[in-house]
């Protein structure tokens, strides 16, 4: 499963958000299937609506929704970047994560310890932000070093235009910029993918709102949505402690009294869930039996055999041709076979794009 990485100062709330995650990911595994959670791993599944919609069409077995792992990263302080705290370990750990959640603290609480002064959250991104960017400065030059002579002497266009995005990200850095700011293009990122930049992975901030501030936000959360405007990241409202407490609760009656007490429709750590699916540029597809009804996550812009190969690798190799109803069709024909009778079911081949919705049948060989 691909996996968000939990990141923000000490005491703002990653612990109590992780919590959360960790607690649904408990409850949802007794649900469905076995899943060993290691100790700063939560596994959650993606709330989707739709998939209940299908379930309610088919009547399956049993359903299968799709996964997102949170991984918490605790221990990221001012200077991690020169091994303060337990710097280089925590860095490390943020590499391997392919999007990033950064907490921000926005709530007053004396009794709740804080080195940094009075409450600015956008100070407090900074701080996080310019120990990862140092980092990729020290990555980046490090590459440059080694990479320099050879694009500089050699006819080598591949290691020229490398060097040039380099120095570009170089450049971005020295500015106290994140590499993610540049907007690189495909080709320069795939230059540059194996660095795996910190500051490149694509970002969404929890603006940790105290209980007064849930729906309208504060003058905390408000600036620090200004500061990021620039960015183009999203900015998540929602109060952790409230999460930590929704998702301790077993049964569902008490969950729904306790959110409508709060106003709410749904858990805050849904929309981040989704949110982070968003983030990744992740889309899902279903496939609707009577054994199992079942949603699979994909990358935007792939296509039918690469799409089958998440249930199976020789369904791509083996990849003939894919039945697909658009969920929207399936909901309003209300069964495949009524959606076939309209034509709405299509045969598509190897070049078909999936879309986020489709609901899906392979044909393959063995
Ligand atoms: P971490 O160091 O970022 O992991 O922070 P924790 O999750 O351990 O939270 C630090 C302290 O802040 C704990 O005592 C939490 O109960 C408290 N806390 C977390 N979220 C909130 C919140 O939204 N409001 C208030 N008042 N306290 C919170």
């Amino acid at each position: 499963a691909l996996q968000a990485g939990i990141v923000g100062l000490p005491n703002v709330g990653k612990s109590t958000l992780f919590n959360a995650v960790s607690n649904s990911a408990k409850a949802q595994a007794s649900n469905y299937r076995f899943c060993t959670i290691e100790p700063n791993v939560g596994l959650v599944d993606v709330p989707d609506a739709r998939l209940y919609k299908l379930e309610e069409l088919v009547k399956p077995n049993r359903v299968v929704p799709t996964t997102i792992e949170f991984v918490d990263i605790a221990g990221l302080v001012k200077g991690a970047s020169k091994g303060e705290g337990l710097g280089n370990k925590f860095l490390a750990n943020i590499r391997e994560v392919d999007a990033i959640v950064h907490v921000i603290r926005c709530f007053e609480d004396d009794n709740i310890l804080r080195e940094e002064g009075p409450i600015n959250p956008v100070s407090d991104k900074e701080i996080i932000d310019t120990e990862l960017q140092l980092k990729d400065l020290e990555t980046v030059e490090k590459k440059i070093a080694r990479t320099e002579k050879m694009a500089k002497t050699g006819g080598d266009p591949k290691a020229k235009k490398e060097y040039e995005t380099l120095k570009q990200c170089q450049e971005c850095l020295e500015q106290g910029k994140n590499i993610r700011s540049l907007g690189l293009s495909k080709e320069d990122r795939s230059a540059i993918a194996d660095l795996f930049l910190l500051t490149e992975k694509p970002v969404l901030y929890v603006a940790n709102v105290d209980e007064a501030s849930l729906h309208t936000g504060n003058k905390f959360s408000k600036a620090l949505e200004e500061s990021v405007k620039g960015e183009n990241a999203q900015v998540i409202v929602m109060n952790n402690s409230i999460e930590a407490q929704i998702s301790e609760m077993e049964d569902p009656a008490d969950k729904e009294l306790f959110l409508s007490e709060y106003n709410l429709t749904e858990p805050g750590l849904n929309r981040l869930i989704r949110s982070a699916y968003k983030l990744l540029n992740l889309i899902t597809y279903f496939t609707a039996g009577v054994q199992e009804v079942r949603a699979w996550t994909i990358h935007e812009g792939w296509k039918a055999p690469q799409a089958a190969s998440v249930i199976h690798t020789d369904f791509e190799k083996g990849f003939i041709k894919a039945e697909v109803i658009a969920y929207d069709d399936y909901v309003k024909y209300g069964s495949e076979t009524a959606a076939r009778d309209n034509g709405r079911l299509r045969i598509e081949g190897k070049e078909y794009l999936v879309k986020d919705g489709d609901v899906m049948h392979f044909r393959f060989n063995v």
